[in-house]
């Protein structure tokens, strides 16, 4: 006898942890954008987070998520 039901596995279990996308950044990614749901978001420390233009790093920030087209922020 058996009463197995279905074959589903939960994969729950993975964690995806996003790293900031500037280059020598280590810290986690806080904020995340992506210019739409197909392509993959981009993540950044608060720090580097592009849409905030207050110190050179997030200008920097900026200007290379401009030059991947997601520097955008949506209207
Ligand atoms: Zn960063």
């Amino acid at each position: 006898m058996s009463d197995e039901k279905g074959g589903a596995v939960a994969t729950a279990g993975v964690h995806y942890a996003p790293k900031c996308c500037v280059g020598e950044c280590d810290k986690w990614g806080l904020a995340g954008f992506a210019a739409s749901k197909h392509v993959e978001a981009r993540w950044w420390c608060w720090e580097h987070y592009p849409h905030k233009h207050e110190t050179p790093e997030q200008r920097e920030a900026a200007s290379i998520a401009a030059r991947l087209g997601i520097g955008k922020p949506p209207h």
